[in-house]
């Protein structure tokens, strides 16, 4: 059974898309089943799976109740499936708002795959609306990149308030897997303060940390995940340490999690 893992931070631009469609090719190399749900309409992780926008089956599935199953399309990387979507998902933000359990529409989609992959990642974007707190119910666990950046814990105080309001009242499950720092630069002292700051607030920060790379800023206009673009990259290897942390941490944590080669 797969485990369901929200990629959130409402801060825009942080890496949450970039660490979704990395890190989902990353465990996918190791031998898992891996889907990515792209929960953004913005659909960046849907462009940067090479994957074609044109419809968004999590709109149907979210606003008409249609399955979810039949959007499901494989991507260049084998083992890494991908739920497109398109700018259309916008308007789901402001229909959910009028439809019985709403914050409930996107787990009951997501429910029936949890059989065919060992995990799913969804990309949610950049705001705290229905779509992500649908995310966020749908999940078991929930990702947060960080941007070594100044003002990067601005906004985590709400994010980790919003998370903890879902797990009261709409998701008992959902625990906060780990803080992922991105966009690091090793020659900057602020990358190196923030860094500690975000250690000392969030004692789960993944040890793996994401640096600053051209690399990675390219990948997507090439429609390929990094390990695919330049593998050998620091950013290919920097999300590859963060994958074996993760499911390291998944084997030792959720019971019959993360099997298979790795
Ligand atoms: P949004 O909130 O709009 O969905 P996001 O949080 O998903 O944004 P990304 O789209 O992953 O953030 O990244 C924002 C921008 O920074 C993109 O242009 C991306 O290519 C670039 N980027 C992400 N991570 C890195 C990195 N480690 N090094 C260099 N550029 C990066
Ligand atoms: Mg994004």
């Amino acid at each position: 059974m797969a485990v369901v893992i929200a990629i959130a931070n409402q801060k825009g631009g942080v890496g949450k898309t970039t660490t979704a469609v990395s890190l989902a090719a990353a465990l996918a190399n190791r031998g898992q089943r891996v889907l990515v749900i792209d929960a953004d309409p913005q659909s960046n992780a849907t462009s940067a799976l090479g994957g074609e926008r044109g419809s968004s089956g999590l709109y149907a599935a979210l606003i008409g109740d249609a399955p979810l199953d039949a959007a499901i399309r494989p991507t260049n990387t084998p083992g890494l499936y991908l739920i497109p979507t398109d700018p259309s998902l916008a308007g789901a933000e402001v229909e959910l708002v009028g439809l019985m359990a709403r914050e409930y529409r996107m787990e009951r989609a997501i429910d029936p795959l949890r059989g065919r992959f060992d995990i799913i990642l969804v990309d949610c974007p950049p705001s705290l609306g229905l779509l992500t707190v649908n995310a966020l119910t749908a999940a078991d666990e929930v990702i947060v990149p960080v941007q070594c950046e100044y003002f990067a814990l601005e906004g985590l105080g709400h994010l980790a308030k919003t998370i903890e309001l879902v797990r009261t009242n709409l998701n008992t499950r959902l625990r906060l897997r780990g803080v992922v720092l991105t966009m690091f630069d090793a020659r900057t002292n602020l990358s190196r303060d923030v860094e500690a700051e975000v250690r000392r607030h969030f004692e789960n920060t993944f040890r793996s940390v994401i640096p600053r790379s051209v690399r990675l800023s390219e990948a997507p206009s090439h429609g390929e995940p990094i390990q695919r673009y330049d593998p050998l990259s620091a950013g290919a290897r920097a999300y590859e340490e963060l994958a074996e942390e993760l499911l390291a941490q998944l084997r030792a944590t959720v019971p019959g999690a993360a099997h298979g080669a790795s």
